[in-house]
């Protein structure tokens, strides 16, 4: 059997396990954040939320109680 592997990168779902690629929409609300959306706000755990709902929460994750930070919408560059 070939051996085939594995595309970084590439946005994985469906599976139980951790999915650690960028999310893509608020886990609080559901809206959408796109990679290049200046809306979304990350914390160390990589928990995403809106603008909106970070500042009702006082940019503190609830997941992990850590800081909600702006979300980088590029690397380097
Ligand atoms: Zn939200
Ligand atoms: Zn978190």
């Amino acid at each position: 059997m070939p051996y085939v592997p594995a595309r970084p990168g590439r946005l994985t779902t469906g599976n139980n396990g951790a999915v650690l690629e960028m999310r893509t929409q608020c886990e609080k609300c559901g809206t959408p954040l796109e990679p290049m959306s200046t809306n979304a706000r990350i914390c160390s755990y990589e928990c995403t939320f809106c603008a909106s709902c970070a500042g009702a929460m006082a940019d503190v994750c609830p997941n992990c109680g850590g800081q909600l930070v702006p979300r980088p919408t590029r690397v380097g560059g």
